[in-house]
């Protein structure tokens, strides 16, 4: 459906748990997370209800987020729900990797398409500074096997964070460059963990492209699957591709593409606007499924232009990146 902005909105972000066993230092607190009760949040049933009928709103893509999606029970039995729905074409996951290998397989016949992994220091002291908590070799195995297993594109998500892995960005592109991986470089946002967050450690797109273009020769840039606002270059000679994501130096709205659903069931047009619809509770009130999609094609009409992430996050939000989806 495309909506006021002529933008093609055919792709639903999917929080499917707040929870994670991870705790990243930019994006949630050490301790004292609250968490919402099971009763709150959406069934599986009820996702791939809702799912179907984001179908029947054009909704052609599906990415399973959190929080950490692999800590929710019974993962699989969802993407086999969505994987019934004739009009979803792929179906994601964005992860931290540490459960993936265990599950990758049962992962996949139940019709995983793809996978993108959170990845933010190659150093194993780093990451588990980082994360907190987080073994390093864990994710590692993870993207072997999804590489095994042909779950491509394989992307990697990395935050750029000024002082703490900008001296890795070009072993993150060497990586890129010896296996069929594709990089993402992501400009750190104020969302999450705020004491984290600090203007002058964002690292731009430009200053990261430059760095590699030194090394590598970078072949112009293209979409791939599900590429959204990412721009690839392949490495030449390489088997992967960098790409960078600039949410704070470049405004990627006019190609969004998408919209997204908290675990509680709200529906968000962007990332930054604090409106939601809480699909839930009009389905607990009886809604139809014309009703509610209603409410999805209200949600694209009214998607926002552009968001507004340079004036801060803070005030206008009362939600964190790991509640809405990240
Ligand atoms: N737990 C899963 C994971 O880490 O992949 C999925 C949810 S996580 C919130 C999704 C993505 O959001 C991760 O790649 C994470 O690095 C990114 N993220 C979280 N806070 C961010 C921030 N302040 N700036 C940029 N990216 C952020
Ligand atoms: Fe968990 Fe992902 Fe947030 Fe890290 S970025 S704490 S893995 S939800």
């Amino acid at each position: 459906m495309v909506d006021r902005h002529g933008r093609n909105i055919n792709y639903l972000r999917i929080s499917i748990t707040d929870r994670c066993n991870l705790r990243c230092r930019y994006c949630m607190p050490s301790a004292g997370v609250e968490k919402l009760p099971h009763v709150d949040i959406l069934s599986l049933e009820e996702i791939a209800r809702l799912v179907r009928i984001a179908a029947g709103a054009g909704i052609r893509k599906v990415r399973l987020t959190g929080g950490e999606p692999l800590v929710r029970k019974n993962v699989t039995r969802l993407i086999q729900y969505i994987k019934e729905i004739p009009e979803i074409d792929d179906i994601s996951l964005t992860t931290n990797g540490i459960l993936f290998s265990a599950m990758a397989e049962e992962l996949k016949a139940a019709g995983l398409d793809r996978v993108n992994f959170s990845l933010d220091s190659l150093v194993p002291e780093k990451f588990e500074y980082i994360t907190r908590v987080g073994n390093l070799d864990l994710v590692k195995n993870a993207i072997d096997r999804a590489l095994s297993l042909d779950l491509h594109p394989v992307k990697i998500n990395t935050v750029l964070i000024r002082g703490f892995n900008d001296n890795e960005i070009m072993d993150f592109a060497d990586l890129a460059y010896k296996l069929p991986l594709h990089v993402r470089f992501i400009e750190f946002m104020p969302i999450g963990d705020l004491k984290y967050w600090n203007r002058d450690n964002i690292i731009t797109s430009r200053e990261t492209k430059n760095m590699i273009a030194r090394r590598y020769q970078l072949a112009g840039a293209k979409k791939i699957r599900g590429s959204g606002p990412a721009r690839y270059h392949k490495l030449e000679g390489g088997q992967g591709s960098v790409g960078f994501i600039s949410p704070m130096s470049n405004h990627f709205c006019a190609e969004c593409n998408r919209i997204r659903m908290t675990a509680e069931g709200s529906l968000r047009g962007c990332l930054y606007d604090k409106r939601e619809v809480d699909l839930r509770q009009a389905m607990h009130h009886g809604a139809s499924d014309e009703q509610l999609g209603q409410i999805f094609m209200e949600t694209i009409k009214h998607k926002p232009d552009k968001h507004n992430m340079n004036n801060g996050w803070g005030a206008a939000n009362h939600r964190k990146m790991y509640q809405i989806g990240g």
